[in-house]
Parts: structure tokens; sequence; C-alpha cells
């Protein structure tokens, strides 16, 4: 009935998020609410881990991309459940530090790490930096020099292939601001350049094609393209490369337009693709990473927010204005992004009305979607919008310096604040006069 099996309708009509009825959530800690399910975080991580013992023999990591949502609650999770983490800034690495998580298992990534993010990385032993380009490897071979110490990196190859929709497509040149070329034999100089570096470790390749994929097609080809290029380096160069990190991207379901597939089919056939090649190129069976974001944040995460105004446009649209909006959810205004929208109060009815949700900025853009169907809906009704736990608090603003909501997280039934609603005092609070 829901996009997220979390989700279901309680005796009184009203909605529940791992059981625990949303309305009384608005109630006790204020909206808009950004509501998280700690159990269906760990149920995602569990079945990224088992599909990669399953299918690989175990011998990966689940890496968590944590720009898709991070907070300390949710690194201390992930550090629970066994997983590797992402991180692409300074503040990032230090959430994660924080907390107690082991830098062994952290990724660097970003295509513009400042000497001080690199030197930051370095100090704490990060496990793997994904080095994005020429300038990086030398500014980063020269501060391992400094301190004495080695780094461990992987490059981000381009594979040639694009797969931010529905399907892909390969190019030749492909068109992007990260990594290495694989057809113009710059990643090929580059691993040539790294192999006589004092001070770096290539101890693999990365690439990530997109995100909200829906296809495995375009997973199996790009691992395709890279253990060729992996087997290329092995012939030409006598170098083994023992990681190959084939990036996140798995789609989730925010309406009933996606139809993502299943972790353990992905698992399945990139395995068993991968074990192939590695035959018929002899060639070592690499350790796999793979970074999920999205599928294992979004579908944990609800918004919710309280209706104000509802303005009747005859013939035109309805317009139904929230306490929140593109500060707490900009991913509409930024790629018209689709979601579902339930009156929580009102859950068990029919939806019979389509309507535009308006945040509160002073935007004409400022939408959380258009043409969605929802219950009758009234001023004071409490509005849910669903499969929010990705991408939404991680790209939240203070645009017309409205607070950012709080965070609350849902486990065996009770809630508990994890993020702290901002006051009007954290507004100003690094203004000076
Ligand atoms: C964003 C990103 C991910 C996660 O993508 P999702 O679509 O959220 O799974 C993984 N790896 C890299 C390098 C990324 O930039």
């Amino acid at each position: 009935m829901f996009v997220s099996k979390n989700l279901s309708v309680n005796e009184q009509g009203h909605l529940t998020a791992g059981g625990v009825d949303t309305t009384e959530l608005a109630a006790k800690y204020g909206t808009p609410l950004y509501v998280m399910d700690e159990d269906l975080i760990r149920e995602h991580c569990r079945s990224f881990k088992e599909s990669m013992d399953r299918y690989y023999g175990g011998e990966g990591l689940v890496c968590y991309a944590s720009k898709a949502f991070c907070c300390k609650a949710m690194c201390k999770i992930m550090l629970e459940e066994g997983m590797g983490l992402d991180v692409v800034s300074e503040g990032e690495l230090y959430t994660a530090l924080s907390v107690g998580f082991p830098a062994d298992r952290i990724c660097f990534h970003g295509n513009n790490k400042t000497d001080r993010e690199l030197a930051y990385a370095l100090e704490n032993n990060v496990g793997r930096i994904i080095v994005d380009n020429i300038y990086e490897l030398d500014r980063l071979n020269g501060l391992a020099e400094e301190t004495g110490r080695n780094a461990n990196i992987m490059y981000r190859i381009k594979p040639g292939i694009d797969a931010h929709t529905h399907n892909f497509i390969m190019t030749g040149q492909i068109d992007s601001k990260f990594g290495f070329a694989l057809e113009t034999g710059e990643a090929f100089e580059a691993v040539k350049k790294a192999l006589k570096c004092s001070h770096i470790r290539l101890v693999g390749l990365h690439c990530h094609i997109g995100s909200q994929i829906f296809d495995i097609d375009p997973f199996v080809k790009a691992a395709e393209v890279m253990l060729d290029f992996i087997a290329k380096i092995k012939e030409e160069l006598g170098a083994e490369i023992g990681e190959l990190n084939l990036g996140g991207g798995f789609g989730i379901k925010y309406t009933d337009e996606d139809s993502p597939v299943s972790y353990d089919k992905y698992m399945e056939k990139v395995s068993a693709r991968v074990k192939e090649i590695c035959a018929e190129r002899k060639i070592k069976q690499p350790f796999i990473l793979i970074e999920p974001g999205r599928s294992i944040a979004a579908p944990a995460g609800i918004t919710l927010y309280t209706v104000g105004g509802k303005k009747v446009i005859p013939g035109i649209r309805t317009y139904v204005s929230i306490d929140g909006g593109m500060g707490d959810n900009p991913r509409y205004a930024l790629y018209q992004s689709k979601y579902d929208a339930v009156v929580a109060n009102k859950a068990g009815e029919p939806k019979t009305e389509t309507v535009t949700v308006a945040g509160k900025c002073c935007e004409t853009g400022d939408l959380i979607g258009e043409g969605m169907p929802v219950q009758p809906v009234e001023p004071g009704d409490i509005l849910a919008i669903l499969a929010t736990g990705a991408y939404n608090y991680s790209m939240s603003s203070n645009y017309n310096r409205i607070p950012k909501p709080a965070v609350v997280m849902l486990h065996n039934g009770e809630s508990r604040v994890v993020v702290k609603r901002e006051t009007n005092e954290d507004i100003i609070r690094n203004d000076l006069l």
C-alpha cells in the first residue's frame, strides 16, 4: 500500500512508521520533522551484506555513502552493523571519527579535496583515499612524504557508462567532472605514475555510474570495463590491482512509477560476471566494494509537516502550503523529484484530491511536488512526505533563515531525537557585528 514497507495505518486511521503513530510524533516533537526508522536502516545494511556473503563469499565491503544522510547516530549505526563508510568532506569524516568509526573502513571521495582535507585523512589513517586527478595525486604524495606516511589510494575511473536514468548510455568521451578517462589513455598514464610514487599504494580502482538506477545491466557493463582495465594493467605493467569499487546508485521506490530490483539480484549477476571475467583473463578475483547511499537511507525516512493555508485556483490547481519546503527538501526544486504524500491523520481514507504542495520560502519554485494525490486535506492536518530519508536532511539549508527541523530516530517502537531542532539562536550563532 505504501512505498516503504515500514509504513502502515493503525486503528485510528493514522499513518504509522515502524509501528509508531506519526501524528503522535508530530505532536510530541513539532513539525517539520524528519523521522528515520533505525530498524529499517539496519535491515537494509544486513541485506546488502548478506548478498555480498552469499554471492561473493564475503570478499567485499559494503560502504554506506554517508552523504545521503549523515549524523553521529547514523555513523554509529553503520559502525555497529560492520559497514564501511564513504565520506566526501572533512565534515563527514569528522562526524564519522567522532563516534569512533574505524578509519580503515572509510573511503574518502571528492573531486577537489583540499590540502587540509588530505592531511586530515592521512593523519587519521583513512583506509582508502579515492584519488580523482593527477593534481591530487601529486599533492597527496607530497603530503604523505612530509609526514612520513603511506597513502592507500583507489583511482576514480570514468568507465564510459552513464546511467542516471531508467536506461543507460555508453559514451565515448564521457562528460563528467569526476575521475580519469579510460579511452584517452589518461587513466593508464595515471596508473603508471602512481606505481612510481614513493608514498602511494594503488590498492584499487573505483567507478560510480549514477544514481537511482533500476537496471542491473549498466552495473555489469561497468564491472566488465573495469576488469578489462585491471587485466591490461597486469599484462602491460605487471601490477596486480587487488580491489574493485563499483560505487552505489541502486534505485528505490519513491512512487508507484518506480520498480527497483533487489540488491540480491544485483550482487548475484555482478558477482557471476566478475568471477567469469577473472577466470577468462587470468586475474585474481578482486576484493569488491559497493557504496549504497540512497537505498539504505531513503526508504527509512519520512518528513512530517503541518498544513497551513489551502488555495484553490479554479480550473488551474490547488496549492497546499506546509511549514517546511525547499529548505528541508530541495529535491523537487533541484530535479523535479517525485514523492508520495499522505495526510497522516487521515491515512485510512482514499486519496480523492490532487494538490501542489508548496513550501514557505519566498520562491515560486519552492515546491515539494505537483499533481500529488492526497486524502482530503485541510489546514492543521499533518502531511507526510514518504521516502525522504536520503538527500533531504543532508541537503537542507537555512534559506530565509528558517531553522532546520529535528531528526527523530525510531527503534523498537520507541522514538528519540538524534539531531536537535535548530533555534533562532542557532541561526545567528556565527553572526558578528
Ligand atoms: C553519491 C555516491 C554514492 C551513493 O549513491 P546513491 O545513489 O545514494 O547510492 C556512492 N559513491 C559515490 C562515489 C557517490 O558519489
